[in-house]
């Protein structure tokens, strides 16, 4: 096949940050944002940032301008402007269209009880059902099923073969898309080319990329950072309770996710200005640096500074 002129050239790189604005930032997020951002710009790369605000239901008032805030707070300038995934509606449903034409997406009427009562994987049973459209949910067949990649961080990641064979949601019965859709034609509207993001979404990584070969898309790179957790398998998240993290001091945050990051900064940098903090981290950032471990336990005191690297659990 002539492709390999095509597979051989650089991409341009193209990075991002894909923050939910279902509150505040906190450090779990903020180790995200900069760990995408410094891997972009250590590789003279774009870094963009999308709101995503698909799931209505999740949105708090007032969040998507208060992160925007915080990033500028902590230096953290975007390339090119922000997208909402709520003014896109039109670009995902053409996309469900053109599935829809290709005869790849079933209606559904099954309940979130009735798929974790056999397990939690869906086994097809709505697939020549044809329910009608009103009120229904609906699934793509998998045609690309992809249960290994390499992570350029975790490396080799083996997704369970059932779980990777799904006919996956890409909207909801509420008529609300699907996340596993929309962040691929999001990544593919915006040309990313790698996605740095916490390890948490290690799993979906695997259906996102069977998307980009249905879609028949180059898939960008993916390299998933360690979690920041309260304590093991918990993750900080507005669910339990993170703090927000501060706008008007940075610094001890920004020093504390550096950290967590692998880089080892003095002290003395807190006496830089942001921006100088981001300049150093940007120089001295290398992917290799980064802990290859699932997840890192974090202080649970708000009060104490946030990393004291209490146990590192792989
Ligand atoms: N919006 C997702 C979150 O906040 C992140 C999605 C992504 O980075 O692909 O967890
Ligand atoms: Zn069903």
């Amino acid at each position: 096949m002539p492709t390999t002129a095509v597979n051989t050239q650089k991409r341009e790189y193209r990075g991002r940050f894909a923050p939910s604005p279902s509150g505040p930032l906190h450090f779990g997020s903020l180790i995200a944002a900069v760990g995408s951002f410094l891997d972009a710009k250590a590789n003279q790369g774009k870094w963009l940032v999308r709101i995503e605000d698909i799931d209505t239901t999740r949105v708090v008032n007032g969040a998507s301008d208060d992160i925007l805030h915080t990033l500028e707070a902590y230096g953290l300038h975007w390339d090119e402007s922000v997208i909402y995934q709520t003014q896109r509606h039109e670009q995902y449903q053409a996309i469900v269209d053109e599935l829809i034409s290709q005869n790849l997406v079933y209606t559904c009427h099954c309940t979130r009880k009735e798929i974790k009562a056999i397990g939690g994987i869906y086994q097809g049973h709505c697939r020549h059902k044809n329910h009608s459209l009103a009120d229904s949910a609906l699934r793509l067949t998998q045609q690309f099923a992809t249960s290994n990649y390499d992570d350029l961080i975790q490396g080799e990641i083996h997704v369970d073969n059932q779980l990777a064979q799904e006919d996956y949601l890409i909207k909801r019965s509420d008529g609300l898309f699907a996340y596993q859709l929309v962040v691929v034609v999001d990544d593919i509207a915006q040309g990313i080319s790698h996605v740095v993001r916490g390890a948490d979404l290690l799993e979906p990584t695997a259906r996102q990329l069977s998307l980009f070969k249905q879609l028949n898309q180059p898939a960008p790179q993916y390299a998933h950072l360690p979690l920041a957790v309260a304590k093991p398998g918990f993750k900080l998240s507005k669910q339990n309770y993170a703090p927000a993290i501060s706008k008007k001091d940075p610094k001890p945050a920004l020093f504390d996710a550096l950290r967590f990051l692998g880089l080892q900064p003095e002290a003395s940098i807190l006496s830089l200005s942001i921006e100088q903090m981001l300049e150093w981290a940007i120089k001295t950032y290398r992917m290799e640096l980064v802990p290859k471990s699932l997840e890192i336990q974090v202080s649970e005191d708000p009060n104490s500074a946030f990393c004291d690297f209490l146990t590192i659990t792989k």
